[in-house]
């Protein structure tokens, strides 16, 4: 439990950040709330040489509106981002984990982290948001649908900083967010995501995001194909859910085998359409 040892640098600009990161080469770091970081270095699945802080980079922080659409701050907490009016994400982060790990945690990091089992990440999706990521050579910009490559592999390369986080208001949608845990604090079994757009009782436009149905978050194409232009009701809602599962590959665990994960995605994801739509 104790982690090997390493440098640290706590440096107060990005191109400081930027210039440790590359001087501190393949094995170099970067440390946002440390909540997914510090528990791998303690159990030694990993030895970074050298942690950049980033808690003193200013602009890494805060959330604000401009022109319909939200820039959140890589560094705001998960405590934050629930306190705010973002809509899906701000429900999302509210139920992370415990207030102490809220208080940590930060967006950025959650989503460089990549981990299927989060629950920001197929919120990402959902809103179909994008990252900015500051390098040495400039910024550039990582749809949501590009960002999540493999299991924890993300398009962020290592010599690149997460800057902010935009996603659409998406004035007018409705959101659900629903997910199943042994403990209340324990990462999901299974997330699903949903935000749906009516148009008096015809759903216009729906978006489905899975938490841990693969080794990367995935939208739920073949449930919102089944719904987009439907009457929504109980059961055309029922019926779409019934798609929750296709095309995933829920990796079994000392919790849940994967059929057990396909009929949790069915039922979560019904319950979630259901919640989006002020049906439940
Ligand atoms: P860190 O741990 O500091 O960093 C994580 C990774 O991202 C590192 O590789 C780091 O180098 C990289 N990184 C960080 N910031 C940036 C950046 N700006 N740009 C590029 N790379 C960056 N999460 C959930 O979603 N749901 C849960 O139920 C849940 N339960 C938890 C329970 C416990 C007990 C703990 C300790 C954590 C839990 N988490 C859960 C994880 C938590 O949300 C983490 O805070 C989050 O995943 C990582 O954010 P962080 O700021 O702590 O990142």
């Amino acid at each position: 439990m104790i982690p090997a040892e390493f440098d640290y640098a706590a440096p107060d600009s990005l191109e400081d950040a930027l210039q440790a990161l590359a001087d501190g080469g393949e094995d170099a770091k970067l440390l946002a709330g440390g909540h997914s970081l510090i528990p791998l270095m303690k159990l030694r699945l990993a030895a970074p040489t050298l942690l950049v802080d980033l808690r003193r980079v200013p602009g890494l922080h805060g959330i604000a509106r401009e022109n319909g659409t939200w820039r959140i701050g890589a560094m705001t907490t998960h405590t934050e981002l629930s306190g705010s009016e973002v809509g899906l994400l701000a429900q999302v982060a509210g139920t992370i984990a415990d207030r102490q790990v809220r208080n940590r945690g930060t967006i950025g990091g959650s989503l460089a982290h990549g981990d299927p089992a989060s629950d920001l990440p197929a919120a990402l999706l959902v809103c179909d948001g994008t990252l900015t990521v500051q390098g040495a050579s400039g910024q550039r910009t990582i749809a949501a649908a590009d960002m999540f490559q493999d299991y924890m592999e993300t398009a962020v390369g290592h010599e690149e900083i997460v800057t902010e986080i935009r996603v659409s208001a998406m004035d007018g949608w409705g959101f659900g967010y629903q997910k199943f845990t042994r403990r209340s604090e324990d990462w999901a079994m299974v997330a699903v995501s949903a935000a749906v757009k009516q148009l008096g009782d015809i759903c216009e436009d729906v978006r489905v995001g899975l938490g841990n149905m693969a080794s990367t978050p995935l939208r739920a194409t073949a449930v919102e194909d089944a719904l987009r232009g439907q009457h929504v009701t109980r059961e055309t809602i029922a019926a779409a859910a019934a798609h929750a599962a296709d095309g995933t590959d829920p990796p079994a665990d000392l919790n849940a085998s994967a059929d057990y994960k396909r009929h949790l995605a069915q039922v979560l994801c019904r319950r979630a359409l259901e919640e989006a739509a002020g049906l439940s």
